[in-house]
């Protein structure tokens, strides 16, 4: 029979479907624009059968002017925040709302214990237990909070590191493993007593644990390896939202929270990869992780180039490849980059963008603004795909990129970034470096590329110089 509640059952599957298209065609340049839709629209479909399946229920007035009201002041919130975000401000808007998700879970995890467990001679509670669930849902409260609250300071964290409001350099805590282990070992013995026995002083301590999990994991991981940190709390939101999923007897929340915890997850394996980071050891919060010594080598002298002068080099250069970072997003200069390109290959010079995993503040980040600028996807190439091409390349123009160009990450092993492999622009002819100053990147590490024999620094913010460029060719 056709009801309200299997209507909604149905929409269910549909929005499912709709987010497992969403993450098929975000994989692909090509096809991200449709992925959104499909997440959109699956989103919409969501929501509609959630207030559907409240009303089938016969939600009570208050209860549904609640639900109304949030949605359409989160609404408000979340598009007013989309309009106004800058590119460079989306990292840590994302890490943000990777801590609600957390906070959400906690706050239905306590719901769940406060109508249930609290409330022993209540329906919900005489029913769970008729039916011997009563343990499985006190193990579903305790691991939902848990990981709720993880994710939640986690993300707090990654939000004021992002944002440059706190040091990206890690907290270093004496014995900072064993706190973390320690506090792994306690959750499971506290969640084995919870099922057997659930106190509430026991939900408390482990609400705070988690707070104080969370807040260290993140704070233990320094600059160069944030980036996987923000996968892995994108993880993290997942299983959180999947443990509510369980908690509510809510499938499409289980099957969303799946989806954004695996891929989350593998995201994560693959940035590690690419880092040449141990996954597990930053999971655990930069196990074995050591803090450099200050820094305070001599590199030598730098050099410097102009505009002009670049513009000359370039007139004369047969191939070049521009490696962006973080400081292209933040000068906006990708437009004037994409009009560079299109000058130099009009004068017969070939021109690639070498593209590292980390470059910007998210997976991704220079690629998003490459397409923007409509720089053509065919020679917008992977590090792994350019990095031998160096060596014949006449010049590499290094745009507002810093850590992913150290060579110390290569030749140094004492190095924060030692390990991570970098493009190597070195091995060019030429290197010119587009900054505003001889300051380090995120990771805190001076760069001894800016000192190297074939780099010029071209100083001031990079949209003005390749604007610069741009008008002397
Ligand atoms: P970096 O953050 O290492 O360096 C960016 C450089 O851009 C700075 O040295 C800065 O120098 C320069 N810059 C800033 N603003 C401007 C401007 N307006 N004009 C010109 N230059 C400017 O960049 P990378 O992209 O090379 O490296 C990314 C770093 O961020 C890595 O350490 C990575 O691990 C980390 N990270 C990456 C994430 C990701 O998912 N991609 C997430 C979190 C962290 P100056 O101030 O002198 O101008």
């Amino acid at each position: 029979m056709f009801t309200l509640e299997t209507a909604a059952t149905a929409a269910y599957v549909v929005a499912a479907l709709l987010f497992i298209l969403a993450l098929a065609g975000l994989s692909k340049h090509e096809t991200s624009r449709a992925g959104n839709t499909f997440g959109m629209a699956g989103m919409v479909v969501a929501l509609v059968a959630t207030i559907a399946l409240a009303l089938a229920r016969h939600i009570e007035p208050l209860g549904l002017s609640l639900l109304i009201g949030a949605m359409a002041i989160g609404a408000a919130i979340g598009l007013w925040r989309a309009r106004v975000v800058e590119m460079t401000g989306m990292p840590e808007l994302i890490a943000l709302l990777h801590s609600f998700v957390g906070l959400a879970a906690v706050l239905v995890g306590w719901n769940g214990y406060l109508h249930v467990e609290h409330d022993p001679a209540g329906g919900e509670a005489t029913l769970l237990d008729s039916q011997g669930m009563l343990g499985i849902h006190s193990a579903e409260v305790f691991i939902g909070v848990f990981i709720g609250a993880v994710t939640f300071t986690g993300s707090i964290v990654a939000n004021l590191k992002l944002s440059a409001r706190i040091k990206s350099a890690p907290l270093m805590l004496p014995g900072k493993n064993f706190l973390n282990v320690g506090a792994l070992v306690l959750f499971v013995a506290f969640t084995v007593w919870f099922v057997i026995d659930p106190q509430l002083w026991l939900l408390i301590v482990v609400t705070v644990l988690a707070l104080l999990l969370g807040w260290h994991l993140v704070a233990s991981i320094g600059g160069g390896d944030m980036p996987v940190v923000v996968s892995m709390l994108n993880s993290y939101s997942g299983w959180a939202a999947a443990a509510s999923g369980f908690l509510l007897s809510n499938d499409l929340l289980i099957v969303t929270g799946a989806l954004v915890g695996s891929s989350g997850a593998y995201l994560s394996y693959i940035m590690c990869k690419a880092m040449n980071r141990s996954f597990i050891s930053v999971i655990a919060g930069g196990f074995g992780i050591e803090a450099g010594p200050a820094e305070d080598k001599d590199y030598g002298e730098h050099r410097e180039i102009t505009a002009e002068g670049a513009a000359e080099l370039l007139s004369s250069a047969s191939s070049v490849i521009i490696t962006p970072g973080y400081g292209m997003a933040v000068a906006q200069a990708q437009y004037g980059v994409a009009e560079l390109t299109r000058k130099l290959r009009e004068r017969g010079v070939t021109v690639r963008f070498g593209i590292h995993p980390v470059a910007g503040r998210l997976p991704g980040h220079m690629n998003v603004l490459l397409a923007e600028a409509k720089v053509p996807y065919d020679i917008v190439l992977e590090m792994d795909e350019v990095n031998d091409d160096f060596d014949s390349t006449s010049v590499v123009l290094v745009i507002g990129a810093n850590d992913t160009v150290n060579p110390a990450a290569s030749e140094d092993p004492s190095s924060p970034i030692a390990g991570m492999p970098v493009l190597t622009v070195w091995n060019a002819e030429h290197v010119i470096v587009f900054k505003r100053s001889m300051a380090s990147g995120y990771a805190g590490v001076q760069n001894p590329l800016f000192f190297r024999e074939n780099t010029q620094m071209l100083f001031g913010d990079a949209r003005d110089r390749v604007d610069d460029i741009n008008a002397a060719l």
